[in-house]
C-alpha cells in the first residue's frame, strides 16, 4: 500500500463530504479498494450523516420537552381537581346533616362536573383534547339537566337535553369533525359528516318536543314546515360542496332549490291548514312571487353560468 491508514483515515471525512482535490479523491479511492480495515471505517462513516444526527438531537429535544409539558399539565389538572373536590365534600357533608338524605347534593356533583370538563379534561387527557372535551362538557351538561329533571319531578327532560344536544352539535361538530380521532373516519367528507349531525340531532329534537306537546297537534304542522327547509339545507350544502361546476351556476340551482322549496311548502302548508301565505315569498309590499318564477330566474343564472364557463373551457382548449 502507498499510503499509511492514518492518513486515509485523516483524509476520509473530507472525502465524505466531497470536499477534496481530485488528487486526495484517487488517492483515498485507491486505497480504499486494497485496504479492508479503512473500507470497513469508512462503510461506517457513511451510516450516520452529520444532517442525521441533528435531525435526531432536534427530536429528542422535542420529545422531551412535550413530555415535560405533559407530566405540568398533568399535575395542574389533578391540583384543579383536588380544589374542586373541596365544595362537593363541604356540600355532601352538609347535604347529609340538613336534610334526611342526598338531595340537592346531586345538582351541585353535576354542575362541578361540567367546570371541570372544561378545565381539568383539556389538561388530563393526552391525546383528542378537542374530541374529549367536547364530549365530556356535553355528558356532563346531560347529567345536569337530568339531575335537576329528578330532583323538580318534572317530564321535560327529554325537550331540554335534546335542545341542548342539538345546540351544542351546531356549536361542536365542525370542529370535532377536523379533529382527531373523528377526522381518521370522514377524510374528505367533512362537511357531510357535519350535515348529518345537524339533522340527526334536529330529528331527535323535533321528536321530544313531538312527544311533549303531544303527537297529533305538533307533527303535521311542524314537520311539514322543518323538513323541507332540511331538505333544502341539504340541497344547498350538496350543490355548494359536491356540484363541479362555477359558482354562477351554483348561485342559480340554490335560488332554483329554495324556489322549489316554497312550492312545496305552499302545497303542505295548505294540506295542514296553517294559516301562512301559500303563495310563496311575501314581501312587505304584499307583492307575492310565485314559485315557478323564482325557479326560473334560478335556473335562468345557471344557464347564463353554465353556457359562461363552456365559452371559457373552449377559449382555454383553443389556447393550447
Ligand atoms: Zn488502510
Amino acid at each position: 500500500m502507498k499510503y499509511n491508514c492514518d492518513l486515509i483515515s485523516d483524509l476520509l471525512p473530507l472525502y465524505k463530504d466531497d470536499i477534496c482535490s481530485e488528487a486526495t479523491k484517487k488517492i483515498v479511492e485507491e486505497h480504499l479498494g486494497e485496504c479492508p480495515s479503512c473500507r470497513k471505517m469508512f462503510a461506517d462513516m457513511s451510516d450516520v450523516t452529520i444532517d442525521e444526527k441533528i435531525a435526531r438531537e432536534k427530536d429528542e429535544v422535542i420529545s422531551s420537552q412535550a413530555r415535560f409539558f405533559k407530566r405540568k399539565s398533568a399535575l395542574a389538572g389533578s391540583i384543579i381537581a383536588l380544589i374542586f373536590a373541596v365544595p362537593i365534600l363541604v356540600c355532601l357533608i352538609v347535604n347529609l346533616a340538613t336534610g334526611a338524605g342526598l338531595t340537592w347534593f346531586f345538582i351541585v356533583l353535576a354542575a362541578i362536573l361540567v367546570a371541570a370538563s372544561l378545565i381539568v379534561v383539556p389538561l388530563m387527557v393526552p391525546e383528542n383534547k378537542m374530541f374529549t372535551t367536547m364530549a365530556s362538557f356535553t355528558g356532563s351538561v346531560l347529567l345536569l339537566l337530568g339531575i335537576i329533571c329528578i330532583y323538580t319531578r318534572g317530564n321535560w327532560f327529554l325537550v331540554a337535553a335534546s335542545s341542548t344536544l342539538f345546540g351544542l352539535t351546531m356549536l361542536f361538530a365542525p370542529f370535532i369533525a377536523c379533529r382527531r380521532p373523528v377526522k381518521a373516519y370522514v377524510k374528505n367528507h367533512k362537511g357531510l359528516a357535519v350535515m348529518g349531525a345537524y339533522t340527526v340531532t334536529f330529528a331527535l329534537m323535533m321528536f321530544s318536543i313531538g312527544m311533549f306537546v303531544g303527537m297529533k297537534d305538533f307533527f303535521p304542522m311542524a314537520f311539514a314546515i322543518s323538513m323541507p327547509l332540511v331538505g333544502m339545507c341539504w340541497a344547498f350544502f350538496a350543490i355548494i360542496r359536491y356540484l363541479r361546476s362555477n359558482a354562477c351556476v351554483k348561485t342559480g340551482l340554490c335560488i332554483a332549490s329554495a324556489g322549489a322549496l316554497s312550492g312545496v311548502l305552499a302545497i303542505l302548508a295548505s294540506s295542514a291548514e296553517a294559516s301562512m301565505s301559500a303563495t310563496g315569498v311575501v314581501y312587505s309590499s304584499g307583492v307575492s312571487v310565485p314559485p315557478v318564477l323564482i325557479v326560473g330566474v334560478g335556473l335562468l343564472i345557471a344557464g347564463i353560468g353554465f353556457l359562461v364557463g363552456m365559452s371559457k373551457e373552449g377559449k382555454k382548449n383553443e389556447n393550447k
